[in-house]
């Protein structure tokens, strides 16, 4: 399928809408979910134009999932989990909303989180949160 430009997540790349900032390099950038399921839900996206993980080069789903790596560290340090929860939805047949592949990292346990993207937090508390995380990197 042909990628769509003027999703959410390319606006965001293009700095012309918001994110809570946890990092951010020339290939990758992570934020914070808007409608967390738990506090510190964070997502991780490449700066690759791709819908989904099959879209991906080859070269950047290798980096993708080293920054995933690093930064699902970090979520367990900054708060504090005993556990985390990463996911990854590919088209919208498999419920993904947003169409530029990105990963789902969840602080413990899905099963008691809300439901997906369901509630939005407060901007103030998500970035916050983003400090706390990227302080742990
Ligand atoms: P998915 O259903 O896997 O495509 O997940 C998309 C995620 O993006 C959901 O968890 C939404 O809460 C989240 N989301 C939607 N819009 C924004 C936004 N502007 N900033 C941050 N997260 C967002």
């Amino acid at each position: 399928m042909s990628y769509d430009p003027n999703n959410i997540f390319a606006k965001i790349l293009r700095s012309e809408l918001p994110c809570a900032k946890v990092y951010e390099d020339n290939q990758t950038l992570a934020f914070m979910d808007i409608m967390p399921q738990k506090q510190g839900h964070t997502l991780v996206i490449p700066k690759e134009p791709a819908e989904t993980l099959l879209d991906l080069s080859p070269e950047a789903a290798a980096n993708l999932i080293n920054k995933v790596q690093t930064i699902a560290a970090a979520v367990k340090t900054a708060m504090q989990a005993d556990g985390i929860t990463i996911f990854q939805l590919n088209g919208a047949a498999a419920g993904q909303t947003v169409p530029h592949i990105h990963f789902h990292i969840i602080p413990g346990s899905i099963l008691e989180a809300k439901t997906h993207a369901s509630t939005m937090a407060d901007p103030e508390e998500l970035n916050k949160v983003a400090k706390l995380i990227a302080q742990a990197l």
